[in-house]
């Protein structure tokens, strides 16, 4: 029996355990699917480029044919390990922009606010460079660091924008957003920073945390319509742990699986789930919908000289200076996370804030890293930030170890592709000028018969592919149309509630990491009511002692 039983140790989820599990009259269970976090992969950033590949310790969905992309099905990495996608991702470190927030504030009330959101960020960080004078913490458990080796090519990116008219950024979490510059990550001594090993590994030997991996939860167990445990899968067994009679279920398997565990337990469109032939326990049409995730395209040159990170029998004497270095001292460039630098801007002048994202990898990147790409080059990842499309999750079919119906329904709104078109002539200006231009050899993607719009828009539809930022399926708000309410408890439902990456109502500007990990922190201290539960329930307009279905 317990007090807290936390489906998934993602970002979310260690954040959850670890700040749940403190007060020690509280009973905690961490259910997780995937194996505990010890494969070394995980911990070298470089290993990022392996991660892809993995079944073990990633998901490696594919996506619905996307009518906006020539049909083609996508593929979607997540985490499948303690730390969940914060094992697995590429460690940059960005909150997001501050009307972001304000608009997480229209729909779910001050305490989703940028006022309440950057106080948490700042309790949340260790900053290795930035201190609490200028928009930053240093006391709390995430690492966010400089990275230790920069590529040549890197810095060669940022003083090409510069050279393109691009002002340089020297904190994109700072003033603001817009610019050029080098990314910080969550690293802690050229290591990455996982949420497992932020808020997980110190905590693990409490006596009140009960840790299950490579446990895949099943169903959430309803009495009426109040949750009372969880069942799972582990090692083909069937097994069942249960919440005390004010226990709560909290969902933090992420936007994909989150919304799909809710289906399978009856919570979800009614007519969605009578098609599958699960019995419903409550009609929550929103469940799934509201998908929203960043889509981005990659410009690719072949470069005239050795300094990228390269595929090639003549980088093995650096690869070897390398991984010493990376074992001995934890420096070189196994501790790069691949996106070095990079940049914000707006897709034309008018915008009043940016609308793209740039990633810059001084190395080929093929396929995710699931193809290799021999030779030495540089990439650079372009994405639409306010993207307007909005897709789906939903039931391939009722059998919860089947991976669920994905849908992002990219490009479905035209406005989309037109941001992306701005951002591959921009990306082309920054690599005209003079500092990547003497890296210059030859354009392998778009490539150079690529120059009208009618043809970039043909290159997007034929290569663009996810940067990873799915959010938004069990979207938070006021409205009694949301999933859940600003408290996070599921619409209609009784002790059960979602802390993840999808009760974002909307896409962040910037990577998500971050932003779901301060979700968990607001989460944790909404649940603890370490917060002033009147302005709260005031909030979201009801008291809570009354908290019966039909009210919420
Ligand atoms: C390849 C990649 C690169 C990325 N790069 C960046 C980056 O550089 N910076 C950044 O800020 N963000 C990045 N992101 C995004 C960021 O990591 C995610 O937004 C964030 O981790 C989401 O957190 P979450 O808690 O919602 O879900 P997750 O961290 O994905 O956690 C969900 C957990 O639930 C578990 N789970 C799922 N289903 C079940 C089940 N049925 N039973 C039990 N457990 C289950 C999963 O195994 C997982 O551990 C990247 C993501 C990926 C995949």
């Amino acid at each position: 029996m317990y007090d807290y039983i936390i489906v998934g140790a993602g970002s979310a989820g260690c954040v959850l355990a670890n700040r749940l599990s403190a007060d020690p009259s509280k009973r905690v269970c961490l259910l997780e699917a995937g194996p505990r976090d010890t494969n070394p992969l995980i911990h070298m950033p470089l290993g990022i480029a392996l991660l892809s590949n993995s079944k073990k310790l990633n998901w490696a969905f594919q996506t619905a044919p996307q009518q906006h992309l020539n049909e083609r099905s996508l593929f979607w990495p997540r985490g499948k390990t303690l730390g969940g996608s914060s094992s697995i991702n590429a460690m940059v470190y960005i909150r997001g922009h501050e009307e972001d927030y304000q608009a997480w504030e229209q729909a779910g009330g001050e305490y989703w606010g940028w006022k309440r959101a950057f106080a948490l960020f700042k309790k949340l960080e260790h900053n290795q460079r930035f201190d609490k004078s200028n928009y930053h913490g240093t006391d709390g458990e995430l690492a966010v660091s400089d990275l230790k080796d920069l590529n040549p090519l890197s810095k060669s990116f940022v003083q090409a924008g510069m050279e393109a008219k691009i002002s340089f950024n020297g904190d994109f979490n700072g003033a603001h957003q817009e610019g050029v510059g080098f990314y910080q990550v969550t690293q802690k001594h050229g290591q990455r920073w996982s949420s497992a090993r932020a808020f997980l590994h110190d905590v693990i030997n409490r006596p009140n945390l009960d840790i299950i991996t490579e446990a895949h939860a099943t169903k959430v167990l309803f009495e009426d319509r109040k949750a009372v445990g969880v069942s799972y899968i582990q090692k083909n067994m069937h097994q069942q742990v249960k919440t005390t009679d004010s226990g709560e279920v909290i969902l933090s398997l992420g936007a994909v699986n989150t919304p799909q565990l809710l289906m399978l337990s009856g919570v979800g469109a009614a007519a969605e789930l009578k098609e599958h032939g699960i019995a419903l326990v409550h009609d929550l049409p929103e469940v799934g919908k509201n998908l929203q995730d960043h889509l981005d395209i990659t410009l690719m040159c072949a470069a005239n000289s050795r300094a990228p990170i390269g595929v090639a029998f003549s980088f093995i004497p650096r690869g070897l200076v390398g991984l010493f270095s990376y074992i001995f001292k934890r420096k070189g460039f196994l501790t790069s996370n691949v996106a070095e630098s990079g940049g914000f801007v707006k897709s034309s002048p008018e915008r009043d804030r940016p609308n793209l994202q740039f990633h810059f990898l001084p190395t080929y990147l093929k396929d995710h890293g699931r193809k290799i790409a021999v030779g030495y080059g540089y990439t650079l990842h372009i994405c639409d930030l306010l993207p307007k499309s909005r897709g789906r999750i939903g039931l391939k079919s009722a059998n919860p170890m089947d991976d669920p119906l994905i849908d992002p329904n990219y490009l479905s709104d035209p406005e989309d592709i037109k941001t992306m078109i701005a951002g591959i002539k921009i990306g082309r200006a920054i690599f005209d000028a003079p500092s990547m231009a003497k890296h210059f050899k030859r354009e392998i993607v778009p490539g150079p018969a690529v120059t009208s719009d009618d043809e970039i828009v043909a290159d997007i539809r034929s290569r663009a592919e996810t940067i990873y930022h799915p959010v938004g399926t069990c979207r938070m708000g006021k409205d009694p149309a949301s999933v859940v309410d600003p408290c996070l408890q599921v619409r209609g439902l009784r002790n059960i509630r979602v802390v993840d990456a999808s009760i974002m109502p909307n896409l962040v500007a910037g990577n998500t990491n971050a932003p779901t990990i301060m979700i968990a922190e607001n989460a944790a201290e909404i649940i603890m009511r370490k917060v002033d539960m009147t302005s709260l329930d005031a909030s979201i307009g009801f008291a809570r002692q009354n908290l019966e279905p039909e009210l919420l």
